[in-house]
């Protein structure tokens, strides 16, 4: 099945990309554990090479499995193609690849998963990139920070640690203006609750190590292009728009069109960076995205019940929670996520730090870990980990202060994961 724009979500989350194998009939995606691929004739491989057919060649480029997983993701998001690659954090830098050159800059979200903002303010320099962060509520900062060196406008759709709604509609009228990609990383809403494409996103990027994979097995990440954008309209992107050295002076967008940076992503990304998602990997996020519109529909009725249970408990200062109706976010649920806020959300405890410690240490049924998006609940204290390398106002700002611990709903029996709550606050306020 390849393109069938007629099925619902449900039934392409399963049957998107892939078909019975042709050589062995196996219903399910085999994984293919090859790392080559036998040529027909000396003149098929150099069509290969040349990108004058599409084929496989090496599993660093291109994998069968992969593609399938490629090609459900880019059908769920509504884009032209995917590339998959080892993790989010890969497919973040494989996304900006492409666009940027020293001395380029993004503006980018203050409300970003912490490893993000790591990544934005500090790794990209040693490229001689850098990132401006910006309040993504306040428009005119958003405008004022775009200069002629940007090269992507790049914000999270439901931003980790939760409870923060991007006003996607409004950011991509201004990355439109401004002639400039939007770069939305959409891992905390997944394409079963937020579709950024229809939003004027250019591009989107997952970690697919959280809920499409679902189950806490493997890491990886994706690039979904919308195939919309116009690489050719300014000389700002020449990666994509002018003839390349290592193709012979080919260029991508005259030659590929709307498959432009998918090919770019493959032939140049993966070829040269290498950071490629192995058929393994592959195989559990397939899957896991079969039952993605199940799991998240749960996710958000249990996050529901627990946001709403926990905001009335005496230990609690607040909770921040898009699906609440106290939330400053919850206006955007109907235009951006209207099947509902997502699995995460942030506790904030009136004891502080050292409340928030024991409240982690307490908890028995959630797991302390750093992760999100899994079956089973899960906790964390950001301040103390995934957001330590940030400054405090860095921590505040990205809504993950000091008296903060996010927590990820899984799809347990709701009741259960209030009791355990109940008694760690308990412990914790004693
Ligand atoms: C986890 C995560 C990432 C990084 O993905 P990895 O697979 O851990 O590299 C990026 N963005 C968000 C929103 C995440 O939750």
């Amino acid at each position: 099945m390849t393109d069938a724009p007629s099925y619902g979500f449900d039934t392409l989350q399963i049957h998107a990309g892939s078909r019975p194998d042709p050589a062995t009939g196996a219903r399910q995606t085999p994984i293919y554990q090859t790392t080559a691929y036998v040529f027909r004739d000396a003149d098929h491989a150099a069509a290969l090479f040349n990108l004058q057919e599409v084929g496989y060649i090496y599993s660093r480029l291109t994998n069968p499995t992969v593609a399938v997983l490629q090609e459900r993701i880019a059908t769920l998001e509504g884009g032209v193609g995917a590339v998959c690659c080892s993790s989010g954090h890969a497919a973040q830098i494989m996304a900006l690849f492409p666009l940027m050159a020293p001395g380029r800059n993004i503006v980018a979200s203050t409300r970003l998963y912490g490893g993000t903002v790591t990544q934005f303010s500090q790794t990209i320099k040693r490229f001689g990139w850098s990132a401006k962060f910006v309040d993504f509520d306040d428009l005119d900062a958003v405008k004022a920070a775009i200069d002629d060196d940007t090269r992507a406008v790049f914000c999270e759709s439901i931003a980790n640690p939760g409870g923060y709604i991007t006003d996607l509609d409004a950011i991509s009228a201004i990355s439109d203006a401004a002639g400039l990609p939007l770069i939305v990383d959409n891992t905390s809403a997944t394409p079963y609750l937020c579709r950024p494409i229809e939003h004027g996103a250019t591009l989107v990027v997952h970690s697919t190590t959280k809920y499409l994979t679902g189950n806490g097995t493997v890491t990886g990440g994706a690039i979904v292009d919308s195939g919309k954008f116009d690489w050719s309209a300014s000389d700002k992107f020449p990666s994509l728009s002018a003839p390349e050295p290592a193709y012979h002076g080919l260029k991508f967008h005259e030659t590929f069109g709307s498959l432009a940076f998918t090919f770019h992503g493959i032939a140049i990304g993966l070829r040269d960076l290498g950071m490629t998602m192995n058929p393994q990997a592959a195989h559990y996020t397939l899957m896991g995205i079969e039952t993605l519109s199940l799991r998240m529909q749960r996710h958000v009725e249990n996050a529901v019940t627990v946001a709403s249970w926990l905001e009335t408990h005496p230990a609690v200062d607040y909770v921040t929670y898009a699906g609440l109706p106290s939330s400053p976010y919850n206006h955007r649920v109907a235009a951006i996520c209207p099947k509902g806020a997502g699995g995460l959300f942030t506790v904030a405890l009136k004891g502080g730090y050292g409340a928030c410690v024991k409240f982690v240490d307490s908890l028995e049924l959630f797991s302390h870990v750093a992760n999100l998006g899994d079956t089973r609940s899960l906790v964390i204290h950001s301040a103390s980990t995934t957001h330590r390398q940030l400054s405090e106002a860095q921590q505040v700002a990205a809504g993950a202060g000091p008296n903060v611990v996010r927590i990820s709903i899984g799809i347990e029996d709701a009741n259960d994961l209030i009791a355990d709550l109940d008694q760690a606050l308990n412990k914790a306020s004693a």
